[in-house]
């Protein structure tokens, strides 16, 4: 099956930090994948603006590289060559004054010209490039600015940053964001909820005994090691990514699919999470494996206590969800990269099979990566004459084998939201309240570890994180998912 797709309207985008490793990796080659699909169009432009001094040949040359590293797997060199003539370059200095002039030179004033500011340069210069845009003239009423993370370190400066784009922008212009929220599954994820009469009868506490959220990665802190080791899993992943995936499996059906409606119905959930108690909270640091270095190596700080790891059960307190267990976990250095929310449901009320059929649960598995696809294990009678024996079996729906290869090419979440924020659709991006919402629940749970001075546990490199993330669930019954690649 070809996706049909529909070019949006032509844009000016310029992507402060457009030489960064962000913009290198996704960015860029995402935005040649949406012009090689004809989405982009070729009378838009892309203006990287960096602190370095470089012309546009030497910044061309940058992203043909980046193309070829990260871009897609069949590249067309004439093809790549008419995306690069989209392509400038302004040398501006986001805190002080150089480069302005030059950048509003490089935009066009015509109507029907969308204009964006990708904010890609790290949480430092946020406030000052904001206010830079409005001084000079650059961010008429029109324009969008997209906000990558981190959006704040706790509430207070959350809401320090909110006040401050406010000044400059209407809530409307403000595009906050978390690509978890770009990704196919997880927006299959609504599709699945809401375009079927089969699931949400049974999406509440009745018929749900707990739902998993993973998200595991391999990698460990190298190179980041300044930042996040300010930062921890709980700041860096949870308050963000596991809390946006929360929403939109724990959130009421929003009255329609548009941003203020799905957006409303995720704040519900976030202000009804209960506070955790710290003995449901555990959090961990790897060490070395010997072949890599211990998280501590990594962010040379050996006397560090900031986690890499964290898992901890919570629970919403309303009436679909109320005394459901929520168990989040998410680190580094792990067995395996695998990111999966789980669905478990209840056993049903009485087997007539017998005690001999064994416990049998329906899970409904939505993978967000590797292998995007959702699962839903449904308990069959295992064939042949040996008796009424039962068994699980997974119906699988991998969305690549499902679609088509097309649907892989265009599964890059970078690139869906920059389309998004094209055709200024908020729907998939935080609302600012929402962004305070989680804060406001996340600095209880890290001022109480850091108040009682608590030590991160040691797990090694490679595993499946410390023992005591396996105790928070076995004690009550139940395990957690293994993680798979
Ligand atoms: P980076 O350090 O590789 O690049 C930073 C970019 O910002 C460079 O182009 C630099 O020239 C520019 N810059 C910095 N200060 C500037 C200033 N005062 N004026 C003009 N330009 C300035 O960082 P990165 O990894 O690309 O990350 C960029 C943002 O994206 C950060 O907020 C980061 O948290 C976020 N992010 C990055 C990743 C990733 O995988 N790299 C993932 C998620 C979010």
């Amino acid at each position: 099956m070809v996706s049909r797709v529909i070019p949006v309207d032509p844009f000016d985008l310029v992507i402060f930090g457009g030489t960064g490793d962000l913009a290198r990796r996704k960015i860029l080659p995402g935005l040649f994948r949406r012009f090689c699909a004809g989405q982009m169009t070729r009378d838009s432009r892309i203006i990287g603006a960096a602190r370095g001094d470089m012309d546009e040949t030497a910044y061309r040359d940058m992203v043909r590289e980046a193309i070829a590293e990260f871009g897609p797997s069949r590249s067309e060199a004439c093809a790549v060559e008419d995306f690069l003539s989209c392509l400038g370059y302004v040398s501006v200095d986001a805190r002080g004054d150089d480069g302005w002039c030059d950048l509003k030179s490089a935009l066009r004033e015509e109507e029907g010209i969308v204009r964006a500011f990708y904010f890609s340069v790290g949480p430092s210069p946020l406030k000052k490039l904001a206010e830079r845009l409005r001084q000079h003239g650059l961010a008429h009423d029109e324009v969008r600015i997209v906000v990558e993370k981190p959006f704040g370190h706790n509430l207070a400066s959350a809401r320090a940053l909110n006040e401050e784009l406010a000044r400059h922008f209407d809530e409307s212009q403000i595009y906050r964001i978390d690509h978890y929220l770009g990704k196919e599954t997880v927006q299959n994820l609504m599709a699945v909820r809401f375009g079927n009469m089969l699931f949400e009868p049974l999406w509440n506490a009745q018929y749900v005994d707990h739902i998993q959220i993973t998200v595991a990665e391999t990698v460990g802190v190298s190179g980041r090691g300044s930042y996040y080791d300010k930062s921890g899993a709980m700041r860096d992943m949870v308050q963000n990514h596991l809390m946006q995936l929360l929403c939109l499996i724990a959130m009421e059906p929003p009255a329609r699919f548009d941003p203020d409606a799905v957006r409303d119905e995720k704040l519900k959930v976030i202000r009804a999470l209960d506070p955790v108690d710290p003995d449901q909270i555990v959090r961990g640091q790897y060490t070395s494996d010997g072949a890599m270095a211990s998280y501590r190596e990594d962010v040379e700080n050996a006397a560090s206590k900031t986690e890499s790891f964290i898992a901890l059960k919570c629970y919403i307190s309303n009436w679909r969800w109320a005394n459901t267990p929520f168990y989040l976990r998410t680190g580094k250095r792990l067995s395996d990269r695998a990111s999966e929310i789980a669905v478990v449901f209840k056993e049903t009320p009485h087997s007539i099979f017998g005690i001999d059929s064994g416990r049998h649960r329906n899970v409904l598995s939505i993978r967000l990566q590797p292998n995007e696809g959702m699962t839903l294990g449904v308990t069959i009678k295992e064939p042949g004459p040996g008796g009424m024996r039962l068994v699980d079996v997974p119906l699988d729906m991998t969305f690549a084998e499902a679609l088509g290869p097309d649907a892989e090419e265009a599964a890059d979440a970078y690139e869906r939201l920059i389309m998004d924020v094209i055709r200024g659709n908020q729907t998939l991006f935080m609302r600012g309240d929402e962004v305070e919402a989680a804060w406001a629940w996340t600095d209880p749970l890290i001022e109480g570890w850091e108040r009682r001075g608590d030590s991160p546990k040691p797990y090694d490199a490679g595993s499946a994180g410390p023992d005591d993330a396996a105790f928070l669930i076995n004690r009550d019954g139940r395990r957690w998912r293994r993680i798979k690649s």
